[in-house]
């Protein structure tokens, strides 16, 4: 790239006393954090490559940076001249495909998460020999055929899918679009997780097409499905109910709003022979629930694995309303001496929140409550310390007597 080998380095540089959180490896600039006087944010081009330097002109870190977001420079590196460019990106990748070959060791993961992996705005999941690619950010934007080359050349895929349909690219002033980068891409791809098949759709799927995230949990689940009646809420495409339903559960129901989603569901069920245990309702989980816990029903596990109730910081009161209601509910249809695994993927919701949030649904459905394991997202999603917001997901499976 031009702009990277001129002598001249563009340069962000930081307002007084405001580096302690990249110095702690923090990989993000906020716009209220830039000397603008000296660096004016309209100078650069979404995209653009800076050194980020402290007020006192010691260097930071390198950086990409996007004037119009609240984010306005992401930490590329963290050595002088440590660009982000063709061979960078394809280094990167190879790294962190080298993670998750050796820590997962079947080739369905998250491939690429991120700043996480150093690659901000970068997500990539594999599935088999396909790799759905999802970019999130302008600075990755001018990087998406260097990406395709990069991935051509080190895992030789079928198909490249772009799920460039984030809500969160209009922070960047991106476009939302689905797109075939490379290859043919079928409309239902399998997935192969914990010994069983599912199926996702990688151009009309949630995210890229499965939550990769809830490996590990799905696994826990498992381990204490044997014999239990079963409740699995927002089932997507069956990841807990057929896992749970594999492991000897009596009876599954699944529930979700999306026919799409049920239909791969009920799809997984039949691959992996055990529809016949298995019910499948599109409903809001809300009014499934209500109706299910006057009717009596009750089961020995339930799973609440809900969307982010908070997306954004301001929403946090209103999210937090949304969690306590599922959880009052998810405790209302709950058998005695039964399991709850109450999940949120919202990175604004602590960990200990939830934990308040389960603790209270219990108390009012005057029940006693333990914690027996406090799940996260699984390790092909690594947590970058230094950035707590990469720590997103909780899976806290509890005991109500
Ligand atoms: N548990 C799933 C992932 C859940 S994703 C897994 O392990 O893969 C969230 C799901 O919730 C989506 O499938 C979406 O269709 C569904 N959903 C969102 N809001 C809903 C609501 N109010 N009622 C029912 N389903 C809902």
């Amino acid at each position: 790239m031009a702009e990277t080998e001129s002598a001249e380095q563009p340069v962000l540089y930081l307002a007084r006393r405001e580096e302690h959180r990249l110095r702690n490896g923090h990989p993000w600039v906020f716009s209220n954090e830039v000397d603008t006087t000296r660096s004016p944010l309209t100078a650069f081009e979404p995209g653009d490559q800076v050194e980020v330097l402290t007020h006192g002109e010691r260097f930071l870190a390198t950086a990409y940076v996007n004037p119009r977001s609240l984010i306005c420079a992401r930490v590329i590196g963290t050595r002088p001249g440590e660009w982000l460019d063709a061979a960078a990106l394809e280094s990167r990748l190879v790294r962190a495909q080298r993670m998750r070959d050796r820590l997962i060791g079947q080739p369905w993961y998250r491939l690429a998460y991120a700043e996480s992996d150093d690659l901000p705005g970068l997500i990539v999941d594999r599935y088999g020999d396909i790799a759905v690619v999802q970019i999130g950010t302008a600075g990755m934007e001018r990087h998406q055929g260097d990406i395709v080359d990069a991935l051509r050349r080190t895992l030789a895929p079928a198909a490249i899918v772009a799920r460039n349909d984030v809500a969160t690219r209009a922070l960047e002033g991106l476009e939302q679009t689905v797109e075939v980068l490379h290859g043919d891409a079928p409309g239902t791809i399998e997935v192969r997780e914990n010994d069983l098949v599912f199926l996702a759709a990688p151009m009309s799927g949630q995210k890229t097409g499965w939550f990769f995230d809830q490996r590990d949990n799905r696994r826990r689940v498992a381990q204490h499905a044997a014999g239990r009646r079963v409740l699995d809420l927002f089932c997507y495409s069956g990841g807990f109910g057929v896992t749970a339903a594999a492991a000897g559960a009596t009876e599954v129901v699944c529930v979700d709003s999306s026919e799409a989603a049920l239909d791969l569901a009920r799809a997984a069920a039949r691959r992996n022979g055990v529809e016949a245990r298995m019910s499948f309702v599109q409903a809001d989980v809300f009014d499934a629930l209500r109706a299910m816990a006057e009717d009596g029903r009750r089961f020995d596990l339930v799973v609440a694995d809900p969307p982010a109730f908070v997306r954004r910081r301001k929403d946090l009161a209103a999210g937090v309303e949304a969690y306590r209601r599922l959880n009052r509910l998810a405790v209302s249809v709950l058998a005695p001496e039964a399991l709850l695994l109450s999940a949120s993927c919202s990175s604004h919701l602590a960990r200990e929140r939830l934990h308040e949030v389960v603790r209270a649904a219990a108390v009012r459905g005057g029940r006693s409550v333990q914690l027996l394991e406090d799940g996260g997202q699984a390790l092909d999603h690594p947590v970058r310390l230094g950035m707590p917001e990469s720590a997103y997901l909780k899976a806290a499976l509890c005991w109500l007597a």
